[in-house]
């Protein structure tokens, strides 16, 4: 399991990478996962466990989320289109005008 984050959410305040320097990293005003350590080691996602579900706590636009999660799975469907419930205004007609004055 990985952190990932919500690019399109983000607003850069840095929180995430406050609670874990080695997994978040602000670069140009937008927070990333980091897949190596300073040292180039591979960063085991399980021993920073409790630091990323602390930056998830703390991230005030909730953007962080464990891949596969369903927070994730709601983010990524929310960035796909319009909501089709809603009806289109072209949709009226003379008698539903009538109706609505
Ligand atoms: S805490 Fe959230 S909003 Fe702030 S930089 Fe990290 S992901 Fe972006």
């Amino acid at each position: 399991m990985k952190p990932i984050v919500n690019r399109e959410a983000c607003i850069g305040c840095g929180l995430c990478e406050g609670a874990d320097d080695t997994v978040f990293k602000v670069i140009d005003g937008k927070s990333e996962v980091q897949y190596q350590d300073a040292e180039g080691n591979m960063i085991v996602f399980e021993d920073h466990r409790d630091t990323i579900e602390k930056a998830i706590r703390e991230c005030p636009v909730t953007a962080i989320s464990w891949e596969g999660s369903e927070e994730a799975e709601g983010a990524s469907e929310e960035g796909l289109s319009a909501d089709p419930t809603v009806e289109p205004m072209a949709g009226l007609d003379q008698e539903d005008m009538q109706e609505a004055a």
